[in-house]
């Protein structure tokens, strides 16, 4: 299959994302709302659409989707209005879904989406409205589909974009953008492999210079970032193998199969369902005041772009640097408590943080884990006032890290203060100049490297204490005295 051909075809995307709320009840009742329990423990008479129940709406969710239109520049409305969408299918217990329709809770609003080269681009949204998620249909070796309730009634927003995504690298950086947006805000822990933030992926394409979109497939089952971008490449790919040989695209939903690496027609348009909406007579509009709708804008944390433009202009750290850092909100929250501890150098903050803890502890855990973010900017304080050398100091951070207490208690107890007392130190490189005459020879018939050995021979000898910096200097001072000694 050809790749599309940049100057003749344009590509044009525009992704559906389901991303569940991590509230601690369903949306409509009060079962609790997490992952990984028997199948269908989680549930009661309202989630499992027994009759006579009502709902009753979770303002938890409501706030979570606020903060989300907040932070993407949507339009809050006050007054919006939930709906029944009608489908059969066996995890859909009522026979329809509580979903929002032509009165969503958000409109407009955009995301930026950074691209390689550092360019943000504002990728418009249509909409993000509120609904309820349904259960999960397994299949087992015998055939016979099971059915978990679990998941039926978890809050979920669909966060749907505007056919304005023009790759698939951007439809990639667009999904990690909000993806790291909605973590961020800590409103969804966004676990793909778990479901809690999926994407339904709508692709055509055009000439290059048309105005009208083309006809449009939509593609299902993409649960990684990897995938989704595979899976565009490859359907724009087959857009264009399809009009260039004179023939038409279809539009109809498809499969993605990661392992074959294509997608496979799953439903046409003609197949469509008519999910009959019609407003939910068990739910009133959802009403909120002026007050409401600006306490969710006045309530939202710093944003990832916005931090990371901060660590570059007011810390100096390098782009890269600071989207490491900001790339997890705990992350980021942490390397600021630790320069908090030793505000002077975010660079050796920094440096330790993305080398040597990321190396050893999972950024996820990095909060609760072993070192404490002050004890770490504390680390690096011992470093840059010499009363460690770096590498003592990866020693007393491996302390650290089995939970033998503050980077200064280890120091004291271990006896690893940098020796940086001239005199000890001269006579420390005396005593091995003078216990390796061969070397010294050597040395002395020009052989320079030789000096990097007295050097190890001597952080040896004082067990890495002394000052390596006083080390060269005196070294250099010495080997030159014996040499013109007779
Ligand atoms: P539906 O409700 O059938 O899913 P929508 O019109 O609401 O259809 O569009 C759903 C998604 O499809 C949106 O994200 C939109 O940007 C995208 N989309 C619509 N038309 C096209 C097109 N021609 N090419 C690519 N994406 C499209
Ligand atoms: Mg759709
Ligand atoms: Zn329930």
């Amino acid at each position: 299959m050809s790749a599309p051909d940049d100057t003749a075809w344009e590509i044009v995307i525009g992704l559906e994302v389901h991303c569940q709320l991590a509230t601690a009840e369903k949306l409509f009742c009060g079962c609790p709302n997490r992952f990984g329990q028997p199948p269908n423990r989680d549930t009661c008479p309202i989630c499992l659409g027994l009759p006579g129940v009502l709902p009753v709406l979770n303002r938890q969710a409501v706030d979570f989707a606020l903060a989300v239109g907040a932070a993407l520049g949507c339009t809050a409305h006050p007054r919006s209005v939930f709906a029944r969408k009608h489908y059969f299918y066996p995890d859909l217990p009522k026979g329809y879904q509580i979903t929002q329709y032509d009165r969503p809770l958000l409109t407009g609003g955009a995301v930026p989406v950074e691209a390689e080269d550092g360019a943000v681009r504002a990728v418009p949204l249509t909409r993000i409205h509120l609904e309820e998620d349904a259960g999960k249909s397994t299949h087992d070796a015998a055939d016979a589909t099971l059915v978990d309730l679990n998941r039926a009634g978890v809050p979920l927003i669909e966060i749907v974009g505007e056919p304005a995504l023009r790759s698939a690298e951007e439809a990639g950086d667009y999904l990690r953008a909000l993806h790291a947006i909605v973590r961020y805000l800590g409103v969804s822990d966004g676990n793909m492999e778990e479901g809690s933030f999926r994407c339904d992926a709508n692709v055509s394409v055009r000439r290059r210079g048309q105005t009208s979109l083309g006809t449009r497939t939509e593609i299902k089952n993409l649960n990684t970032f990897k995938g989704v971008q595979r899976a565009l490449a490859y359907e724009a790919a087959r857009h264009v193998d399809l009009l260039e040989a004179g023939q038409a695209v279809v539009q109809e939903t498809r499969l993605w199969d990661d392992a074959a690496g294509r997608t496979r027609g799953m439903r046409g348009k003609e197949e469509a369902h008519d999910y009959r909406y019609f407003p939910e007579p068990d739910l009133p509009p959802v009403e909120l005041s002026e007050v409401e709708l600006r306490a969710a804008a006045e309530g939202l944390p710093e944003l990832p772009a916005a931090r990371r433009a901060r660590f570059v202009e007011a810390l100096e750290l390098s782009p890269y640097d600071a989207g490491v850092l900001t790339a997890e909100r705990a992350l980021a929250d942490y390397f600021e408590a630790a320069l908090a501890a030793h505000p002077g150098n975010a660079k050796g903050v920094c440096n330790w943080i993305t080398s040597e803890l990321l190396a050893r502890v999972p950024a996820t855990e990095i909060a609760t884990g072993p070192v404490a973010p002050g004890d770490l900017g504390r680390l690096v304080a011992l470093i840059d006032d010499d009363t460690i050398s770096g590498r003592i100091a990866k020693q007393v951070f491996d302390h650290m890290l089995a939970g033998e207490g503050t980077p200064d208690a280890i120091i004291e107890a271990r006896g690893l203060r940098q020796v940086t007392d001239t005199a000890a130190i001269e006579a420390a490189c005396r005593t091995i100049i003078a216990e390796h005459p061969d070397q010294l020879a050597q040395f002395r018939e020009g052989k320079t490297r030789v000096k990097g050995f007295f050097v190890g021979q001597v952080m040896k000898a004082t067990r890495g204490k002394a000052n390596p910096q006083q080390v060269n200097a005196l070294l250099d001072r010495l080997l030159a005295e014996d040499a013109t000694d007779p």
